[in-house]
Parts: structure tokens; sequence; C-alpha cells
């Protein structure tokens, strides 16, 4: 049996039902089981066992690479999301197929959704937080869909952030509007409510033990509502117009900045491009892998070089690389994600048009 030497000891054991999985004491016992080979660097891999619940499994199982063909692309595609690439562009440049592209990019999502809920502060909120809505489209321009996002006022950390669906509106032609009332008769209106519902979602997460604090965000009628949906923190909520120069000066600068990045970052949410999100469960996981290179890798200033959002929040006292990010693979079962993040992790998120797509990526979502 060939056996690298320097083959470490598992951390614990990836069975989520088995005790070992949590919190492995000193007593648990497993054991080497074999070797297998693969084409990727590093080729030769230790398999183990599990001697409490006999799960067999391997040191890839802990890479965020697992199952893999082309791991090293990993890091790559990771870099390239923020580069403003469409998926297309992008397989083309490294010579895999698209779904390999999107696949790697669900798969950065959801480590990205479970590195954020790993790290992000749990006291209580420290900055006043400004709230906005950025409005994109899933599918067809007949299916808006608008992404709330939480950023701190001074740190500008993306504190987290919920979708929801619209109704299309706005200037519409005849014709337009026939079509519309045919979809929505194939598959039903969004919910009306979802804004507001979605918002008291966002504002439960990030609130965490704070009894009070300050809110600031445009004058839209649903933010108040969503506000006295919840039930724990007093909320000091403050108003600035929509139509108030988008300068360093505006209150709301904080959140403006990352909606520009949003749309300068990311080619789906371009104007006028081929490039939009099919679904919006693939427009979201971008997001995560956004948030969390905008909050941990990217300085605060491009030309200063400076600080991080983390660091500013005293998260960390440096700023991090793709790779730091991308050295572990995290478990679900160990984090324990908000429910309404749950839905993001497990790809729950539905786009009408498309009723199989949630299911499409799944069976990667271990
Ligand atoms: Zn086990």
């Amino acid at each position: 049996m060939t056996r690298p030497a320097s083959a470490p000891a598992p951390p614990f054991c990836p069975n989520p039902a088995c005790r070992y999985h949590t919190q492995p004491t000193g007593d648990w016992r497993w054991q080497r089981d074999g070797t297998y080979q693969r084409q990727a660097s590093p080729r030769v891999i230790t398999r183990y066992r599990c001697g409490h619940c006999g799960r067999r499994f391997s040191q890839q199982t802990f890479r965020t690479t697992y199952w893999l063909r082309r791991p090293e692309l990993l890091p790559i595609v990771f870099r390239r999301l923020q580069g403003c690439t469409g998926m297309r562009q992008m397989a083309r440049e490294l010579g895999v197929s698209p779904s390999t592209v999107m696949r790697q990019t669900a798969r950065l999502g959801r480590h990205c959704l479970l590195w954020h809920e790993r790290t992000r502060p749990r006291g209580a909120v420290s900055e006043p937080l400004v709230l906005d809505g950025f409005v994109s489209f899933e599918y067809s321009q007949y299916y808006p869909t608008e992404f709330h996002s939480v950023v701190g006022a001074h740190s500008h950390y993306v504190y987290g952030l919920t979708d929801s669906e619209l109704r299309r509106s706005g200037r519409m032609t005849e014709r337009q509007r026939g079509r519309r009332a045919l979809l929505e008769g194939r598959a039903g209106r969004p919910d009306p409510r979802s804004r507001e519902r979605e918002v008291a979602n966002l504002l439960e997460i990030v609130a965490g033990p704070s009894d009070e604090f300050e809110l600031w965000s445009d004058e839209h009628q649903d933010y108040p509502r969503a506000i006295r949906r919840l039930r724990g923190p007093r909320i000091s909520h403050r108003v600035t117009s929509s139509r108030k120069p988008r300068t360093a000066r505006n209150p709301l600068f904080a959140v403006n900045l990352w909606d520009l990045l949003v749309r300068h970052s990311g080619a789906n949410h371009k104007r006028e491009t081929i490039a939009f999100s099919k679904r919006r469960q693939s427009a979201v996981e971008r997001l995560w892998v956004l948030a969390v290179w905008r909050n941990w890798i990217k300085s605060f200033s491009e030309r200063r070089r400076d600080a991080s959002p983390a660091m500013r929040l005293g998260l960390t006292d440096r700023r991090w690389t793709t790779e730091e990010i991308l050295g572990q693979r995290l478990f679900p079962s160990q984090i324990g994600l908000p429910e309404r993040w749950t839905s993001y992790y497990w790809r729950r998120t539905r786009t009408r048009q498309i009723p199989n797509g949630a299911e499409h990526c799944s069976r990667y979502a271990a």
C-alpha cells in the first residue's frame, strides 16, 4: 500500500449524523483505508474510515475542490467573477464547458455563504446600517428581482442579503401588458408583500442580539412596514430621498457604492446584456462571492491599497487572499445557517419559468 508519510489526521468525521462530526473528542477512532490516485495534483490521496459510524472519506473530503476534475480552476473562477466576465466567455478562455464554470460558481457561492456566516460579527450592531434594494431581473425582463443588502455606514462591510421577486411594472406597451398577463396566468404572480417580508428577514439576521440600532435607507414605503414586523430590536430609521445626489456625502453612500460595485463587477447585472442571470438563485450565489471578496480581500480604496471592510470592523488585521478564503471546505452541518440563508445553500430559490431548475445542481450541494 502506498501511503504518503505526511497524510495528516482528519479533523473530524464528515458524516453529519456521526457524534464525531461537530465535536471530535480525543477518543475518536479512525483508520487509514488505503489511497487512491487522481489526475490532478496532489496525486496520491489518503482514504480514511470512521471507527464510530463506518463512513469512508479521504483527504479530499476536507478541501473546497472535492470531486472537481479541474480543481486548479476554482480560485481562477473566483477572481474572474469579480472581473465582469460572462460564463461563456470564461469557459472559452479556460478551455472548459460553460456548465463546468457554472458548477464551480455555484460551489463558490455556497462556500462564500458559509464563510460569511462563520465570520460575520456576532455581537450587537456597532455602527449605523444602510439598507437598499438592487433591482435586476432573472430569465427575462418580465421577471424583475430585487436583491436587498445591508451595508455598514462606516465600515462598508456587507452584513447580508436576501432577494424578492417583483411584478414587472413601469412603462409598458399594450403588447407587453398582454404578455405579462399571459405569463402571470401561467406561472402566477409574485407575492406583493415579498419585499416587506424579505427585508424583515434580513434585518432580523443582521440585528443579532442588538437592543437598538440606526438604519438608514431611502423613502421606500415597504421599509417601515418591514421594521414593524421585527419583534426584537428598536430601530431608529433615518430616511434620505433617493433624488439626493449620490455623492460620498450622501448618508446612503456605503450602499450606493456596493450597488455600483455589483453592477461594475458582475456581467450578469449590466444593462442591455445577454449575460443576465437565467435564475436568481445563481445571481445570489455570485453576490455571496462578491460580498466575501468585498469584505475580506478587496482594499477599501483600490488606489491606496488600504484596509478591507472586515479590517475596519475589527474582524481581522490584514487583507485575505483568495487561496486563504478557499483553503478549507466548510460544512453547513457545522456552521448552522439562519433559516432564510439555508434555502440559498440548498438552491431552493425557484425561478417560475424553470420549475425544475432548483434541483439542477443540488447533488453538488452536499
Ligand atoms: Zn463518523
